[in-house]
């Protein structure tokens, strides 16, 4: 569907029936927080086996709604990934509370490690937040005993997973994402799940300035006025990204499917042509494949690797400078944090085109190209 020329690292599926929606939307003439978005909830919900969730603007907001919700705040501790987006981090922050990075538990599995995680536990430590690495789905049943064992609550950063196996339906909060990049896309926006209702219903307070009713509700003539009962954000979703997300959703497991079959065709000519190329977690792992992660040979020139397959059209990234390194975070936050199996990874990891708009031989000239240059 790109317009683009080359292969692209990852590709919003979008076309006519986003388009039509947008047009209905419009027509409407109710633009945000209405019947499309409550809809989007619902039917979110239900395909996580939950009946009901709150619409965002954005992952972030969504962590950051799902960590007040749960009565993060100062004082507490936060014990979160090093290896994830800044985002993840960063809700962290903003309740005030202190951050605890966690090392991965190897370079082939980037996922925080338990015993690390265990020893970094204080009297302070509130909640472990969970980071579905690559769509790679985290031991939910491990980490939900560790945190009911120790009276922690466990929060998920499902952004890299969705319709998943049971992504938001065992943790305590989850927060996802539906930024362009991702495996479903609202152009921005963002969900939050909760087990308990009350949670989920502060968090719905909270998204819009803490207020008790909705225009929509006062639109209906149900409620005159309005009070506000704590401090909120307006992290709101509108309708036409509503309307963009219902008809994605439509299509979501053709496009996990997709995304898998491409990772199992990756997977196959990296152990054939380049047994020194790994690729983390093994074949058969529960995962929304979400990225294509690949760890490099300790010999190879990452940025040289990088550049001439974007001479020759191809996109690559990286996923991702880890927490501890970046300047802001380093010298603000995480001064002298080492987290050598993090560390590892993040510098030899590189992350290969996938979408479900490639084609079997796009991921073939992919690799022939990364086997030139390794
Ligand atoms: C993309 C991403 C986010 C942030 O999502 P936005 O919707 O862009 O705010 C958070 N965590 C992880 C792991 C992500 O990949």
């Amino acid at each position: 569907m790109s317009q683009r020329k080359g292969i692209s690292l990852c590709d919003p599926q979008i076309g006519e029936g986003e388009k039509q929606a947008l047009c209905r939307v419009i027509d409407s003439c109710w633009l945000t927080m209405g019947e499309r978005v409550a809809e989007f909830e619902t039917r979110f919900a239900e395909m996580h086996g939950r009946e009901t969730a709150v619409a965002v603007n954005s992952c972030t907001a969504a962590l950051h709604l799902a960590l007040a919700a749960i009565g993060v705040g100062p004082g507490d501790e936060v014990l979160v990934p090093a290896m994830t987006f800044i985002a993840t981090v960063n809700a962290v922050l903003y309740t005030g509370a202190t951050p605890v990075l966690v090392d991965i538990e190897s370079e082939t599995r980037p996922h925080i490690s338990l015993e690390h995680a265990q020893s970094l536990i204080t009297p302070r430590t509130k909640a472990v937040v969970i980071m579905h690495y690559g769509g790679y789905l985290m031991d939910l049943d491990k980490w939900s005993d560790f945190c009911r064992q120790r009276g922690l609550v466990l929060v998920e950063d499902s952004a890299h997973a969705l319709v998943t196996g049971r992504v938001g339906q065992v943790a305590d909060v989850s927060a996802f994402s539906f930024f362009s990049n991702k495996n479903m896309t609202t152009a921005e926006g963002g969900m939050v799940m909760a087990k308990d209702p009350e949670v989920l219903n502060r968090a719905k307070c909270m998204r819009s300035h803490g207020m008790t009713h909705s225009t929509l509700e006062r639109d209906r003539g149900r409620v005159f006025s309005y009070d506000v009962v704590e401090l909120g954000q307006n992290y709101r979703m509108d309708e036409l990204r509503a309307s963009i997300g219902l008809v994605q959703l439509e299509s979501i497991r053709e496009w996990n499917e997709r995304r898998l079959e491409l990772t199992g065709l990756y997977r196959e000519i990296v152990a054939e042509k380049m047994p020194e190329v790994v690729v983390p977690f093994e074949n058969g792992h529960e995962t929304s494949a979400h990225i294509l992660p690949v760890i490099l040979p300790e010999s190879s020139d990452r940025a040289a690797i990088m550049a001439a397959l974007r001479k020759e059209g191809i996109q690559s990234s990286i996923h991702y400078p880890p927490a501890n390194k970046l300047s802001y975070h380093r010298e603000r936050w995480f001064a002298g944090v080492s987290l050598p199996n993090t560390e590892e990874f993040a510098g030899r990891e590189l992350t290969l085109p996938l979408h479900p708009g490639l084609s079997d031989s796009d991921v073939v000239a992919v690799l022939a190209e990364l086997k030139k240059n390794l």
